[in-house]
C-alpha cells in the first residue's frame, strides 16, 4: 500500500546535507521506505494510495541520538551534591565512585530490572520523535555485565521497534579486580568480544581514552585487534585533556570522534582525512561546568560532519532530552539551529553508519515524526517538555 502524507511543512537535509524546509509540502511512503517529497503541487501522478493530510502541523524525519549510556542502574544524585561543594568529577572517580558507583549497581541488577528501567527511560526519547539510538555498555567490565546491558539494549529493540546500535564500551575504565591497564585490554579482546560477537550483541566498539581512563598508547593496539574482528571503533576523545585520542581515532578511520574539547588543530587535520563524524556532547559540557569548548570553527573549516547527543549517563549527563540538548549546543557552542538539526538527523545516521536513516529522501526509510508547530525551530530555541503528536517507524505508525 502506497501513502501520501500532506503537511504544511516538511524540513530535511537535502541531497547535498543542507537544511531545507518545504512548505505545503507531500511525502509519498511505500512499503515503508520513502519514495518522493516535494511540494504537493508538484507531486506524481499516482493510483490507489491513502491519502493522510496533517493539517497545519509539519514533518520532521525521526531524530536519531548516536551517543548513549542509557542502561545502567543506580543514581548519582549524592555526587551532584558533593560537586556543589568542591570535589571534581576525576577527584570522585579516583575515591571509587563516578563509573565505578554505577558499575556496582550495574552489576547487582537483574536483567529484568536494567529492562524495566532502561524501558522506562527511553519513553522520553520516542515521545520526542526520536527513532534511532545507541547504547554504549561499559557499566558491567566483565564479560556477564556487558553482556546483560547489551541483552536489554536488543531487547528494548524488539519491545519499542525503534533501530538500536549496540555499542561495546568494555574499555570505559579498568576494573579494580585487575592488576593492570593491559591486562584487562587483553581479557577483554580473548574472553569478553568473542562472545559478545557470537552472540550478535555489538555492532561497534568505544572506549574512554583519559588521564582517569586508558591511554591513548593502550588504546591503539586494542583498537587495532577490534578492528581485526571486524569491528568500527568510536572514542571518547580530549574530553578533558589534548590526550591524542582524536588523532587516533581519524587514523583508525573510527565511526565517530566523541567530545574532543580538547583537540588539536593537528588531530582536527587528521580527522578531516578520515571519514568520521565529529560527536559533540554539550550536556556533559555543561553539566560539569567545563569552559574549554571545541573547536567548532576548525570543524567547519574542514567540513567535518557535525552530530550533537545527549551522553545520557547518570553522572556527567544526566538529560534525556535531545531536543534540549539542541538548544545547548547552540546556547553553548554557537551551533547554528540548522547545524543543531543536522546533527540529530543526517549526521547522527552517518555516526552509526545507518546509511537509509537520518533524512527523508527517496531510497530511506519512512522514519518521520509529526510536530504541531509553525517552524522546527521552535524545537531548538525553546526549552520544553516537547512531545510529537505522531512517531512513524518504517512508515508505521507507532502506538504511544
Ligand atoms: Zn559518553
Amino acid at each position: 500500500m502506497t501513502q501520501i502524507y500532506k503537511s504544511a511543512w516538511l524540513a530535511t537535509a537535502d541531497s547535498n546535507n543542507l537544511w531545507k524546509i518545504y512548505y505545503n509540502a507531500a511525502m509519498i511512503v511505500k512499503d515503508g521506505s520513502v519514495v518522493w517529497i516535494g511540494e504537493d503541487k508538484n507531486i506524481p501522478t499516482h493510483d490507489n494510495c491513502e491519502i493522510i493530510d496533517v493539517g497545519q502541523s509539519g514533518i520532521l524525519p525521526g531524530f536519531i541520538d548516536c551517543h548513549t549510556h542509557l542502561v545502567f542502574a543506580g543514581d548519582r544524585t549524592d555526587e551532584f551534591v558533593k560537586r556543589q561543594s568542591g570535589v571534581s568529577y576525576s577527584q570522585i572517580q579516583k575515591q571509587g565512585g563516578g563509573i565505578f558507583s554505577t558499575v556496582a549497581s550495574t552489576r547487582e541488577a537483574t536483567e529484568q530490572d536494567l529492562l524495566a528501567l532502561s524501558l522506562q527511560r527511553i519513553q522520553s526519547w520516542i515521545k520526542q520523535g526520536v527513532t534511532s539510538l545507541e547504547i554504549k555498555s561499559g557499566y558491567g567490565l566483565d564479560l556477564e555485565t556487558e553482556k546483560k546491558i547489551l541483552s536489554v539494549a536488543n531487547k528494548l529493540s524488539d519491545l519499542t521497534g525503534l533501530t538500536i546500535h549496540k555499542t561495546f564500551l568494555g574499555a570505559h575504565v579498568c576494573p579494580k579486580e585487575f592488576k593492570s591497564s593491559k591486562e584487562y585490554l587483553d581479557y577483554i579482546i580473548k574472553t569478553v568480544l568473542p562472545d559478545l560477537i557470537d552472540s550478535k550483541l555489538v555492532d561497534s566498539v568505544d572506549a574512554f581514552c583519559e588521564s582517569i581512563a586508558f591511554s591513548a598508547e593502550e588504546l591503539k593496539p586494542f583498537l587495532q585487534q577490534c578492528k581485526d574482528m571486524g569491528l568500527r571503533c568510536r572514542l571518547h576523545a580530549d574530553q578533558l585533556s589534548d590526550s591524542g585520542a582524536c588523532e587516533l581515532a581519524a587514523n583508525m578511520n573510527a565511526l565517530s570522534v566523541d567530545h574532543i574539547e580538547y583537540s588539536n588543530s593537528k588531530s582536527i587535520s587528521a580527522l578531516k582525512k578520515s571519514n568520521s563524524v565529529a560527536v559533540l556532547l554539550p550536556g556533559a559540557y555543561y553539566y560539569l561546568n567545563e569552559d574549554k569548548k571545541p573547536p567548532i570553527d576548525l570543524l567547519r573549516k574542514h567540513s567535518i560532519p557535525i552530530a550533537i547527543a545527549t551522553d545520557c549517563n547518570p553522572g556527567s549527563s544526566p538529560i534525556y532530552s535531545l531536543c534540549t540538548i539542541m538548544n545547548m549546543s547552540c546556547v553553548l557552542f554557537n551551533l547554528s539551529v540548522e547545524e543543531a538539526l543536522l546533527g540529530i538527523t543526517v549526521n547522527a545516521a552517518k555516526a552509526l553508519n545507518l546509511e537509509k536513516k537520518g533524512k527523508l529522501a527517496p531510497g530511506f526509510d519512512a522514519d518521520f515524526a509529526v510536530w504541531d508547530i509553525d517552524n522546527p525551530a521552535s524545537l531548538v530555541a525553546n526549552i520544553n517538555n516537547w512531545q510529537c503528536q505522531q512517531l512513524y517507524l518504517r512508515g508505521k505508525p507507532y502506538e504511544f
